[in-house]
């Protein structure tokens, strides 16, 4: 017996990510792996570039890079800043200050915009930073920063970037297939998602759909990386079942991401931002009438898939979720370096963007605070809660 078997798994996945699988999509994960320049195998990539395509509605077929997001993000950085390149970075959660510790390895100079993360970016900032700064070439935008649970306007600060001339990096990996936000409506020159949040899949792959504004900067820079995992340039033409893969591609994660698009575009994708969105609301409901406060600034800046609960005073994030786990295996997220502490996430992603786990995060939640000696009105809860899902309206 290995020494983990003493851990029961969970009951219910209720992360920020890596989130609970669709069954369509293990079933995915299982099919054959076949060798990747099998004509079936290129023909197959080249259909699932294409359907990722369909599901961003763009034309181009989409960019896969074969690793998890986070180092598609700073594969971006390298490929597309360039060395005399002004940077802007907008930060509104850990993920958008992250970004520019990356920007600092290959950018001339970079400007910031940080907010308290549990605000959103302005857009009248953005546009002062431009009147301040017209040199500005690349401007990067986390749209959802999970660990804060909040969302930025992309689309109004997407239209000024592009007034500006500039390129926009758009990172939409834990929002892109659970809300309305597709590379065209931002203005995105790189639009950065993965089928691990709220498409349902597996986190291994980063899906993206480039401009061809941005191509041409890549190609222009001198520092873009080839022959390198941090190289677009090197996957740019992989999509085309008659073109060559530079490494080999992660065939199993490939089958899975095959599923998972299928599920979304099936499903439709308006319905499936509905079921996040109306999850989301009926929690946001429920935690405020338990008495508890929600970490973002205003309801309306809050995610609609995931919920970002403030850790009462006087208690520790750590005891809540253990708690949780150990009652009801129930599986909540933490928050993360600068938030971590301050704050507890459900996830609302994929199969559990359901109204009833909506109810199942209150009762676990609620039951983890009582257990800890807390007073909880867990009924208030939970009626607020369903007075929204009865309602329907997201
Ligand atoms: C999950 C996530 C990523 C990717 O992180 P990984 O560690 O690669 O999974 C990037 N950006 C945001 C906003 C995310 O939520």
């Amino acid at each position: 017996m290995s020494s983990r078997s003493s851990i029961k798994p969970p009951v219910i996945t209720l992360s920020a990510g890596p989130v609970a699988l669709y069954p369509r999509v293990l079933q995915g994960l299982a099919r054959p792996v076949e060798y990747d320049y099998d004509p079936w195998f290129q023909q197959f990539y080249e259909d699932v570039a294409r359907k990722a395509a369909k599901a961003m509605r763009v034309a181009q077929p989409a960019l896969i890079l074969h690793c998890e997001p986070a180092p598609g993000i700073e594969a971006t950085a390298a490929s597309l800043i360039g060395p005399d390149d002004v940077v802007l970075n907008l930060a509104s959660g850990v993920y958008g200050k992250g970004f520019g510790y990356w920007s600092a390895r290959y950018h001339k100079e970079m400007v910031e915009i940080e907010v308290p993360f549990n605000e959103s970016i302005g857009p009248a900032a953005v546009a002062a930073a431009f009147k301040q700064r017209p040199d500005i070439k690349v401007v990067s935008l986390v749209h959802h920063d999970t660990p804060s649970g909040t969302i930025n306007p992309a689309r109004e600060i997407g239209k000024i970037v592009r007034d500006h001339g500039a390129l926009l990096i758009v990172d939409a990996v834990s929002s892109f297939g659970g809300m309305d936000i597709h590379p065209d409506d931002c203005f995105a020159d790189v639009f950065i998602t993965g089928p691990g949040k709220c498409l349902g899949g597996a986190p291994g792959l980063t899906v993206m759909s480039v401009s061809e504004r941005a191509w041409q900067h890549i190609a222009a820079n001198p520092k873009a990386p080839f022959a390198s995992a941090l190289s677009l340039k090197d996957w740019k033409d992989a999509w085309s079942k008659d073109k060559p893969f530079p490494f080999t591609p992660s065939v199993a994660e490939v089958n899975g991401l095959d599923a998972a698009l299928d599920q979304y575009l099936e499903e439709g994708a308006e319905k499936v931002w509905h079921r996040h969105a109306l999850t989301a609301r009926a929690t946001r409901a429920g935690i405020q009438a338990m008495g508890l406060s929600l970490w973002a600034k205003s309801e309306a800046i809050a995610s609609p898939t995931c919920t970002a609960v403030k850790v009462p005073d006087g208690m520790k994030d750590s005891d809540i979720i253990a708690a949780a786990r150990a009652e009801f295996g129930v599986v909540f997220s933490s928050g993360r370096n600068d938030t971590l502490g301050k704050l507890i996430r459900i996830g609302h992603m994929g199969p559990v963007a359901e109204p009833i786990y909506a109810i199942v995060a209150l009762t676990a939640f609620g039951g983890a605070l009582r257990k800890l000696g807390r007073k909880v009105d867990l009924g208030a809860g939970i009626e607020a809660a369903s007075a929204v899902i009865a309602q329907g309206k997201a």
